[in-house]
């Protein structure tokens, strides 16, 4: 099944009023500062007026933030920690063809009706493409080698790209495929820099936690980045509701089963689309041809899928893992085990 995560996190908010209306959603504030980790206090400042910023003092944070995430970079100066955004040197085009767009083509309309995931391959880049929103939008997604971002700081991650410049990069890719970026309008091609995380020493201090691409940004080419902070809400859902009582102890140790579920799991499947990246994206040369003819074979309905997104040992690891199941029986014995550290909560 593909999602459009608009559509998702629509849906989400929606069971949320309709099943938890004691849930109050504040929007339009950017957390701006943590001042303390326990007890945990931040500063929220209105996006869309002046009104002065507001001081919480929450049971717990959980932050989820994203790449840029102020959070994590807090909690690892508070930890004399210099783990970093890593540089992975790949760009990402993203594009949503509509149906009208499409009409006069019966090829291109073929991969709208296909129950399909389609996913075309070259040196240094790749394209993987499905349909969404009831099979009205084709979803495009490319990776190809960052020449635009490479003089930008850290925090620029999305540019306006030239359309040229994008056909010129996939010039010798199939027919199909350009002619589905030559639908693109003139001055709406977005390009996404892909960063990634060094691995971090925690993801929880004190009484906050971070929560998916805060904590473990990962390369496209699993399709498992959001993902895996699903899996971070999920499991967060399960530990939080075994929680004894709600001292400070017992939800730090709460959240340290979170992160003892889900750290490990995560990195490792952050470690496995980057290889997929390296994989996909092979130049000439023997690994190239191996992979090539393992392809061949697969067409004559032998060998394994030399694609990790697709291979049924790394789809077992993906999707057989009941990350809610694991939090549920594990959480007496790693809550049991978990410890309260008690050193630099509060930052400045
Ligand atoms: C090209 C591309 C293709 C991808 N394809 C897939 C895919 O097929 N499948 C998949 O599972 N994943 C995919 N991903 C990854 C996916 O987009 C991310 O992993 C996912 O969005 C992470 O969710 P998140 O909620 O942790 O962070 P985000 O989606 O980045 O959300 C963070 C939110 O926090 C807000 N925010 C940031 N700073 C602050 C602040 N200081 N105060 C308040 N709010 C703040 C932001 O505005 C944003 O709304 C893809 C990513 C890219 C770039």
């Amino acid at each position: 099944m593909v999602g459009h995560r608009a559509s998702l996190a629509g849906a989400m908010y929606r069971a949320c009023q309709a099943k938890h209306p004691n849930i109050t959603f504040h929007f339009g504030h950017t957390l701006t500062a943590i001042t303390s980790f326990s007890p945990p206090t931040c500063t929220i400042t209105p996006r869309n007026d002046s009104s002065a910023p507001i001081t919480l003092t929450p049971a717990l944070i959980l932050a989820a933030d994203g790449i840029k995430s102020v959070a994590r970079t807090t909690m690892l100066a508070a930890l004399d920690h210099t783990a970093g955004i890593q540089d992975t040197r790949q760009a990402a085009y993203r594009i949503m063809l509509t149906r009208a767009q499409c009409a006069h083509d019966a090829e291109l309309l073929s991969y709208f009706d296909a129950d399909a995931v389609t996913r075309w391959i070259g040196e240094s880049r790749h394209i993987i493409a499905y349909p969404v929103s009831g099979k009205q939008i084709y979803n495009l997604s490319t990776v190809q080698p960052d020449t635009h971002f490479a003089a930008a700081t850290n925090a620029t991650y999305t540019t306006k790209g030239s359309k040229e410049t994008m056909m010129g990069v996939f010039a010798d890719f199939a027919p199909v495929v350009r002619r589905m970026l030559d639908l693109v309008p003139e001055g709406e091609v977005c390009e996404w820099k892909l960063r990634v995380h060094e691995p971090l020493p925690t993801w929880v201090h004190g009484q906050m936690a971070l929560v998916g691409d805060a904590c473990h940004p990962t390369l496209p080419h699993l399709a498992q980045g959001a993902a895996q902070a699903i899996e971070d809400g999920a499991v967060l859902g399960v530990v939080l509701s075994l929680c004894p009582d709600a001292s400070p102890e017992s939800i730090e140790k709460t959240l340290r089963v979170y992160e003892s579920v889900r750290k490990e799991r995560a990195e490792t499947l952050v470690d496995i689309a980057a290889a997929s990246g390296r994989e996909l994206h092979l130049g000439e040369g023997k690994a190239k041809k191996e992979r090539d003819e393992a392809f061949a074979r697969l067409k004559a309905g032998e060998g394994k899928v030399p694609d990790r997104w697709a291979d049924a040992d790394v789809q077992k690891k993906i999707y057989g893992f009941d990350c809610m199941k694991v939090a549920e029986e594990e959480f007496e014995r790693l809550f049991g085990e978990a410890k309260v550290a008690r050193e630099r909560m509060e930052v400045g």
